[in-house]
């Protein structure tokens, strides 16, 4: 198999989108599985659009997810520097190299006369193509372009507009006609290159042969064709990966569709794992039925052949379904201690002051409820705290209430006899204890149960009964047992 030498090349604006994540799981999963090399680095050219601590922000989910970088900041390989801003002089010294063969020159048009030519085609209806005003000074030799050149001019390509043909592992066989080609910016007035321009002198350098990227990139494509063979460069792999469709309709996915970025799903407690798992499966699949993956799985698995070609809808549902499962699945596998230390930061406030081990047991009873991490934080709050007292949820429970109130207390006062009369306190004899109950009364168990369980919870809904009765422990089940009959004695007089 060809070692395949791929990147990720995000431009630090701040926000991670789903869709960012993906492009580089792909290409990820096609490095590793080859033994190839993935590649970090970090498009800031375009310093409008740069933010403070964006750089951070990707390597830090680069990290979380597991999507460990051979080359790239802080990893030198020998391809440095991986931050576009500083790789300024480079790409200069690669424009140069297109004037001296006569495919590139500067272009000191202002911006102003630029919208002259532009309104004036669109006035006449026919396509805006700036090579149809190419200025005077492309018929300049390039030893004038270059004596003559200096940074505040912008460098442009000189096209050579012809039927372009190319493939696309994901789209298929493709082409495009001359009027898609133009001459475009390859170095801007500040000095720094275009998009457009960087990375295919990057790719070259880094010996990248596969770029997957979105499919936004696709309609350029010709004009970076025409720049490979300006330079005599080998095209890469092209993947396009298509776009992550909203929810609803047939629209890209963007920040109002209910998708929150990477990293608020993390602080909601979506596990790097499922992340991982359900982005790798959005628009790809290796043909089977599983859902479930590892990242070796995945690895292993993963062709760029079996990549969607349509946009794939998300679903958010299904990513926090995911995360369910992949937290049954790693305690399962790991067991509670291990898996602990994951759920820290996720408690609710009340249980400050408890420590490990009974929070464990917490968690050991409510894991395989939990979708999120966060939803610790509603879930336990009545392990660490009395809960708010609701009389009236109690009241209007579908199954308590057809019982009367007197029924209710005295179920009430049969159930605390029974439990404080056990010698032992453990899930085992609560399990006795209440099957006899269920026999003593001759009551359903979703009425009976209901009523214990929404008294010592006021929850809507907790973890088998006996389970929440042993990790409450005796004092406090029967304290709050106690509250609620006092309560509706109290109503009954
Ligand atoms: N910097 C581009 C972006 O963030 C990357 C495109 C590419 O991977 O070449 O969209």
């Amino acid at each position: 198999m060809k070692k395949i030498i791929t990147r990720f090349a995000p431009s630090p604006t701040g926000y991670i989108h789903i869709g960012n994540v993906r492009s580089a799981i792909y290409p990820y999963l096609a490095a590793k599985q080859s033994d190839g090399k993935f590649i970090l680095r970090i498009e800031d050219t375009d310093q409008a659009r740069f933010v403070e601590g964006a750089t951070e922000l990707i390597e830090d989910t680069l990290k979380w997810l597991g999507l460990e970088w051979d080359e790239g900041p802080e990893k030198d390989g020998g391809n440095g520097p991986y931050f576009q801003s500083e790789r300024k002089a480079i790409y200069q010294e690669w424009a140069k190299k297109l004037i001296e063969k006569g495919r590139a020159y500067a272009d000191p048009t202002d911006s102003d006369t630029i919208q002259t030519y532009r309104d004036a085609d669109n006035a006449q209806k026919i396509p805006y193509l700036y090579r149809n005003h190419r200025p005077k000074e492309t018929d300049l030799s390039p030893e004038e372009i270059l004596i003559n050149w200096s940074e505040g001019t912008p460098i442009r390509f000189k096209a050579d507009p012809k039927p372009r043909k190319w493939h696309d592992e994901v789209m298929g066989d493709l082409h495009a006609g001359p009027e898609v080609q133009d001459d475009i910016i390859l170095i801007k007035k500040d000095g720094l290159p275009t998009y457009n321009f960087a990375h295919i002198v990057d790719d070259f350098l880094m010996d990248i042969n596969m770029v997957a990227r979105g499919v936004e990139y696709l309609s350029s494509t010709p004009n970076y064709l025409a720049l490979y063979e300006a330079f005599g460069i080998e095209q890469p792999l092209l993947v396009s990966l298509p776009h992550i469709l909203a929810p609803q309709g047939n629209k890209k996915l963007g920040k109002r569709d209910g998708a929150k970025s990477v990293t608020e799903y993390r602080k909601d407690g979506v596990l790097p794992e499922a992340m991982l798992n359900y982005l790798a499966c959005l628009g790809w699949n290796d043909g089977s039925e599983q859902e479930i993956y590892t990242k070796d799985e995945l690895i292993k698995k993963f062709s760029l052949d079996r990549i969607q070609n349509s946009g794939a809808r998300y679903d958010e549902v299904k990513l926090l379904w995911m995360n369910g499962q992949w937290i049954r699945k790693l305690v399962t596998e790991q067991g509670i201690d291990k898996f602990y230390p994951r759920t820290d930061g996720f408690w609710p406030d009340s249980a400050k002051n408890f420590d490990d081990k009974y929070k464990k047991q917490v968690l050991g009873i409510i894991y395989d409820r939990l979708k999120t991490l966060s939803d610790l934080r509603e879930m336990t709050d009545y392990f660490f705290a009395d809960p708010k007292f609701d009389i009236e949820q109690l009241l209007k429970n579908k199954f308590v209430k057809k019982l009367s109130e007197q029924e209710m207390t005295g179920l009430l006062q049969l159930a605390i006899e029974k439990l404080q009369n056990l010698p032992d306190w453990n899930a085992e004899t609560l399990k006795t204890a209440l099957n006899d109950l269920l026999a003593e009364t001759s009551q359903k168990p979703a009425v009976l149960f209901s009523l214990i369980r929404i008294s010592v919870s006021f929850a809507p809904f907790s973890p088998a009964l006996d389970l929440t009765l042993n990790v409450l422990g005796k004092e406090v089940s029967l304290a709050r047992l106690n509250k609620v009959k006092e309560a509706l004695l109290l109503d009954q007089q």
